[in-house]
């Protein structure tokens, strides 16, 4: 299956092949900083699984240890896919992105410690620190 990811006025977009390597939340500070939401929802593809990105993403380096950069919309601002050092030769593609047809089932949770207290996660999912 070949699924696309878009931004909020769809002037970017990137489509993948296949499942992703890594399909799993995050409850960090930095992603619920980034998403404005409960947590990040990321999904991991290897490079060559990235089919095409339609539109010039903007970039936006993370001024951090491990190089990260987020790629995001200049129009709307959505940040839609992104590489880290701590996953090299992968595409990070933001999870609640894919519409139609919409991403599988998350498998993993991290920084559990920092989820919030609310939100019950599926018991089937590992939560790691
Ligand atoms: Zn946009
Ligand atoms: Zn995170």
């Amino acid at each position: 299956v070949t699924r696309r990811a878009r931004c909020c006025c769809g002037r970017l977009a990137i489509s993948v092949a296949g499942e992703p390597v890594l399909n799993a939340l995050c409850h960090c500070d930095d992603c619920r900083r980034r998403t404005g939401s409960a947590f990040g929802w990321s999904a991991y593809f290897r490079d060559d699984q990235v089919v095409g990105v339609e539109g010039a993403a903007f970039e936006y380096a993370v001024p951090v240890a491990t190089p990260q950069v987020r790629r995001f919309c200049g129009d709307c601002g959505s940040t839609l896919f992104w590489s880290t050092g701590n996953f090299p030769g992968h595409t990070g593609v933001a999870g609640g992105a894919f519409l139609d047809p919409p991403l599988s089932e998350p498998t993993a949770a991290y920084r559990a410690a920092k989820r919030c207290a609310w939100l019950t996660l599926p018991a089937a999912w590992p939560q790691h620190p």
